[in-house]
């Protein structure tokens, strides 16, 4: 058996939908992103590319869906919650995840906060855009970065983008380990 090259589980991951009979997480947009049909279209290509490779690996359903859970210091957000926001880091990249609502018998399944940097996203041509939220949603899903030596059609990978067209969509490996995480039977 190869070995994997990510590192899931990542320390925490969005929550699967609780009593669905597949596993399922659900995620939300703000207004801002609801409002802006070409940011609206990456967020949906995005998390539609997901669910292509899930169901490839053998997920019954799509696994990420529009929607809300149950939370206690929110009852009706998403799991994996979009926003735009000013996000700085020296990397100059333009997602970033926050973890504010942790809880689960280990502590790791989360609602998740994923913020995109307005000017950075706004910039981007559609693929890198479609990128950077594949990217960030993997992230969201529970996987960490790709291990050395990473492939050009990895989405998690934390190489750059120089010079290769960004992978869009996740490879099926990456799609096994998020279903391993959500408890669905990879093919
Ligand atoms: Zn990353």
């Amino acid at each position: 058996m190869a070995v994997n090259p990510w590192q899931p589980p990542y320390d925490h991951h969005a929550a699967a939908a609780p009593g669905a009979g597949e596993p399922q997480t659900t995620y939300g947009i703000t207004e801002e992103i609801e409002g802006d049909a070409r940011l609206k279209n990456v967020v949906e290509t995005a998390v539609g590319n997901w669910n292509t490779v899930l169901r490839e690996v053998g997920a019954q359903g799509d696994l990420i869906k529009r929607g809300t859970q149950s939370w206690p210091s929110e009852p009706d957000a998403a799991a994996i919650q979009l926003s735009l926001g000013e996000v700085t880091n020296p990397f100059g990249l333009g997602g970033g995840l926050t973890t504010p609502d942790c809880g689960g018998p280990d502590g790791n399944v989360c609602k998740e906060t994923v913020t995109f940097d307005r000017e950075t996203i706004r910039d981007l041509d559609e693929d890198s855009g479609v990128h950077l939220v594949a990217h960030e949603l993997g992230h969201a899903l529970g996987l960490d970065h790709s291990k050395y030596p990473v492939a050009d059609d990895e989405v998690m990978s934390q190489e750059g983008t120089m010079g290769v067209a960004p992978p869009t969509k996740p490879t099926q490996e990456e799609a096994r380990a998020v279903l391993a995480l959500y408890g669905g039977s990879a093919s």
